[in-house]
């Protein structure tokens, strides 16, 4: 069976919110990809409800490739504790908190979620703008740690 990166992280060690490096791939002719770990919130003790996992996966989708170069994706985590970012390239992990930092405090202050029509989105009614500021606010209060194991 193949070995998933995530699945070896020692979930209860962990100490949201954070960015993590959660893997780094070379395909040996100089091109690099970096796949992060944006967590969110402690896992297995509390979840994001899907409507703001929904619109901050468009918020971020934006707002990360204004702050990073080289993003090729945003994604929810299935456990809605947080996203998986790849990019391009190594970005530092603390040039990455920052980013996400950032974005956050542009949740804060958006008035309306791109993309949110049938014509543009797979389940425009499950959106909340409401419930992703309360959300980018807890996390922006306890500050987003470089270090997910806060050592
Ligand atoms: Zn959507």
């Amino acid at each position: 069976m193949a070995k998933v990166e995530s699945f070896q992280l020692d979930h209860t060690k962990v100490k949201a919110p954070y960015v993590r490096i959660a893997g780094t791939e070379r395909d040996g002719k100089g091109s690099t990809i970096q796949k992060y770990d944006l967590r969110l919130l402690q896992p297995n003790q509390d979840a994001l409800p899907t409507a703001a996992v929904h619109t901050l996966e468009h918020l971020l989708a934006t707002y990360l490739r204004d702050e990073l170069p080289g993003v090729i994706d945003v994604s929810p985590m299935g456990c809605r504790t947080g996203f998986y970012l790849i990019l391009w390239d190594e970005h530092r992990p603390a040039d990455v908190a920052t980013a996400f930092t950032r974005v956050l405090q542009q949740v804060l202050e958006t008035e309306e979620v791109p993309a949110v029509s049938a014509l543009e989105c797979g389940n425009y009614r499950d959106h909340s703008l409401f419930s992703a500021k309360e959300y980018a606010r807890q996390a922006l209060a306890a500050g987003i740690s470089d270090d997910p194991f806060r050592r």
